[in-house]
């Protein structure tokens, strides 16, 4: 028996629970691994509260995210012994997940540890790590220089946001974070590399279809007026990078930036993403990140406190990445 993280529908509400179980419980797969770390992100928030409609079919184990060790594989590019990650693939939302100390799959949804990377700072990068990664790669394709202007990263302080700010900044990038925290996060998000902290509200207001050009590229976690307000905002020939609603999933925008500035919007997901494009990501993520980033922007929590942080990150309440350790 082992522990993990148990969700129950009772009437219209989700019950989330460390509960015992049993290995002849897990789902059918191909690699049996060993949980060291899962990660707590803005979907598994809505999957554990139950305040989104993520996960169809109770009991499940949430956690859409997991790094550790495999026990056994029936798959002969996995061996015993070996680090791996998974993320997405519906695992945590429509597979049971990462959170608990056990989990089986289906091997095409692993990930080899990447060299130079471990349990936690998998987790630290996590589904919105690589999701920050797959946006800034979506900028330099559309042809976004560090000479091109600043790179505006909106809900900066959450997960996906402060490994953007992040990279970005790494990269040589001068970044703009927008946050609605900057009294809490504004010093967090200078040290990840912001050149630039705005405050939400200046993006929140309904804006006018085109407004003057202020950002090269953008890389948006938070979806309608603030979407719309930076794609009026973004130069000609910007990109820029859609992956999240947290702010709603509405689109109130119009055409103007995109056949007058020849804007480009580009979407973004990570969680059926080819298993080629995301070990690109991994790679790239571990060379990025510094040691700082590891220490400074990530917390980690056990199983029995996954509940209340859930409720926290559907409030925007979190900042940076959650690491929950089995
Ligand atoms: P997170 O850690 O909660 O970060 C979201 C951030 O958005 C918050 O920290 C907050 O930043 C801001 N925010 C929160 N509520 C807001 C509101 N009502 N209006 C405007 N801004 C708000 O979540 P995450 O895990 O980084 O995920 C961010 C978004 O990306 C989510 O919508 C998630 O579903 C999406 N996502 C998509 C993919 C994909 O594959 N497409 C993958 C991962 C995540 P500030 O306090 O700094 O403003």
């Amino acid at each position: 028996m082992f522990n993990a993280l148990v969700l129950n529908q009772e009437g219209k509400a989700t019950i989330a629970a460390v509960t015992q179980i049993d290995e002849s419980q897990l789902p059918q797969g191909d690699v049996l691994v060993a949980v060291d770390r899962s990660s707590l992100n803005y979907k598994d928030g809505l999957a554990v509260t139950g305040k989104g409609k993520i996960i169809r079919n109770f009991p499940m184990v949430p956690g859409i995210d997991f790094a550790g060790t495999v026990i056994e594989s029936a798959d002969e590019r996995f061996t015993a012994g070996q680090q791996v990650i998974l993320t997405g693939w519906g695992v945590g939302e429509r597979h049971w997940g990462g959170m608990a100390e056990k989990a089986r799959v289906k091997a095409d949804w692993l990930v080899p540890m990447p060299q130079q990377c471990d349990a936690d700072k998998a987790m630290a990068i996590g589904t919105a790590g690589l999701t920050a990664m797959l946006c800034v790669q979506a900028l330099i394709d559309g042809g976004v220089t560090t000479d091109s202007g600043e790179v505006l990263v909106t809900g900066a302080s959450g997960g996906v946001g402060s490994v953007a700010v992040t990279v970005l900044s790494k990269l040589g990038y001068n970044v703009a974070a927008l946050t609605g925290r900057v009294d809490q996060n504004g010093e967090l998000l200078k040290q990840l590399g912001a050149t630039t902290v705005l405050e939400r509200s200046e993006l929140e207001a309904d804006g006018r279809p085109l407004e003057k050009g202020r950002w090269a590229g953008v890389v948006d976690t938070v979806g309608n007026t603030v979407l719309a307000n930076a794609l009026a905002q973004t130069d000609y020939n910007g990109v820029v990078a859609a992956c999240g609603l947290a702010g709603g999933f509405a689109l109130p925008t119009t055409v103007m930036p995109f056949i007058l500035r020849n804007v480009r919007l580009q979407g973004i997901d990570s969680v059926m993403c080819p298993v080629a494009v995301r070990q690109q990501a991994w790679d790239k993520l571990i060379e990025l990140l510094p040691e700082s980033f590891y220490t400074q922007a990530t917390e980690t929590i056990d199983l029995a406190q996954v509940p209340q942080y859930a409720e926290a990150i559907t409030n925007g309440q979190v900042t940076g990445r959650v690491i929950v350790k089995m």
